[in-house]
């Protein structure tokens, strides 16, 4: 069989700082079909490459179409999303006749003019192969599902896990759906039941352990071929932003209907208790100063880029720096002027130097310190979380400043691994405290080492409570702004 692949991912963020255009995609590194084979190239594919492997394995024909991935961040400048959309589009038609399709994309992206690009791409795929193909879409768990999505797509899943570590695991279910499609022994009915809820759940902790392990004995149960607890992105300000759930049975629209309303009704009974806690900055640091042994992570969740925060913001590192914290590092900084000023500087001087709070009110203020410059790297990584693959950071450097280290970047992401430190030149077992700039991708990497883990909800723009968003779109009632049953 021939099957078509593309990847295109953007976490959009209605209250971002930042916007977004072709060059935030292009930063990460976009596969196109014009660079050659995808063999040649499988790190541009991301997270396409677990459907490409796939592929193989089953001695199918791949054609890879554009793979593009941005860092969260406002809706995606219409001229640069449109050029995007088209060349998948482009892809396809290159491809015909094709089998099946495959695309991996994130469930929550807004391109102005369009709240719902993930619907738009699909429709008009859709409408290029025809009623009878497959298209099997993965996405991540922190989507807005759409009425588009679910009329044009034949399988959708997303990932399960918060930190995702099991995109492999959930691409070679969706190729598994498809292909059996494809070769006509299932028919998959789809059905989607909207959660009207707005947060932040954590799978790894009780009680959502529970519901995600309890959907995954769902899915094993015969005639039902997939169950999906889609998270929802809060931030996005669309009609479709919500959790919800997402059945598939074989064949039996009514069952997947039935089994969708009732997942949807238990998750929805623990929009509080899947919450997990949350400390401002003060009680943040008291309580990670509490332990005398071992080195705490702090979230810096309010500012975590992977969520489209500007990863500049300094009032966690302010607060450590008035209370005299030592022995601590921050990480990641995103400050490419005060980066190139460091490289200006050279290792070993010692400047005064204004660091941090530059995009907005949410970001803080400005710090102005004296600091030493500990280590420049020209390209530093980190293991990605999704597939290990290298994550480029850019330039990295780390200056000191009254006994804490500041791991400042050029390319905005989160750290998923102490690798972020590591390969900046920074360990960060050695110290007592460390920042991380992450809501909960970090856990996965640092858990295991942690004298303890801190979850800080600051200003920022991840601040946690929703009802301080300017939200204009939402579909009301939604809680925790209204008071609403399920
Ligand atoms: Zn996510």
């Amino acid at each position: 069989m021939k099957c078509y692949i593309a990847f295109l991912a953007h976490e959009t963020n209605s209250f971002s700082p930042i916007p977004t255009d072709r060059p935030s995609f292009d930063e990460i590194g976009v596969y196109l079909p014009a660079l050659g084979p995808p063999e040649e190239h499988l790190d541009l594919l991301k997270g396409a490459v677990d459907f490409y492997r796939e592929a193989l394995r089953h001695g199918d024909e791949a054609v890879v179409g554009l793979c593009a991935l941005a860092q969260p961040s406002l809706p995606c400048l219409e001229r640069d999303y449109v050029q995007l959309r088209e060349e998948i589009l482009d892809g396809l038609r290159a491809a015909m006749p094709v089998d099946m399709v495959l695309l991996m994309m994130h469930g929550s992206m807004m391109a102005q003019g369009c709240d719902d690009c993930e619907g738009d791409v699909l429709e008009r795929v859709r409408a290029m192969v025809g009623p009878r193909v497959p298209i099997g879409l993965l996405l991540d768990l922190h989507c807005n599902v759409t009425a588009k999505m679910i009329a044009n797509a034949t399988v959708i899943k997303a990932c399960r896990e918060y930190p995702h570590t099991d995109f492999p695991e959930r691409a070679r279910e969706v190729y598994e759906l498809v292909a059996a499609t494809a070769a006509g022994r299932i028919r998959p009915a789809m059905a989607f039941r909207r959660a009207p809820m707005l947060g932040l759940f954590q799978t790894q902790r009780e009680p959502m352990r529970g519901l995600v392990d309890r959907v995954a004995q769902e899915e094993r149960k015969p005639g039902v071929l997939a169950v999906t607890l889609a998270h929802g992105f809060p931030w996005g300000d669309s009609a479709h932003t919500g959790a919800g759930v997402i059945a598939i049975t074989n064949d039996d629209e009514p069952r997947a209907r039935e089994l969708a309303g009732s997942i949807a009704r238990d998750f929805f009974a623990l929009r509080e208790s899947g919450q997990v806690t949350l400390l401002g900055v003060s009680a943040a640091l008291d309580a990670a100063l509490e332990h005398r042994s071992g080195t705490v992570i702090v979230a810096d969740m309010s500012d975590n880029p992977g969520g489209g925060a500007a990863s500049d913001s300094t009032f966690l590192l302010r607060a450590m720096l008035e209370r005299g914290v030592r022995d601590a590092a921050v990480g990641l900084l995103w400050d490419p002027l005060a980066v190139r000023l460091a490289f200006a500087a050279g290792e070993g001087a010692t400047i005064p130097m204004r660091i941090g709070g530059k995009l907005g009110p949410m970001s803080g203020e400005p710090l102005d310190v004296v600091a030493t410059v500990r280590h420049l790297r020209s390209s530093a990584t980190q293991p990605h979380i999704a597939d290990g693959g290298a994550a480029a950071l850019g330039r990295t450097a780390v200056i000191e400043t009254q006994g804490v280290e500041i791991v400042m970047n050029e390319i905005r992401q989160q750290p998923f691994h102490p690798d972020a430190f590591r390969s900046a030149g920074v360990d960060p077992w050695s110290k007592r405290l460390v920042v991380v700039k992450s809501s909960f991708h970090f856990y996965a990497g640092f858990a295991e080492r942690a004298a303890a883990i801190v979850y800080c909800d600051g200003p920022g723009t991840l601040n946690s409570d929703a009802r301080t968003r300017p939200y204009r779109h939402v579909e009301r009632p939604i809680w925790p702004l209204d008071d609403v049953a399920l």
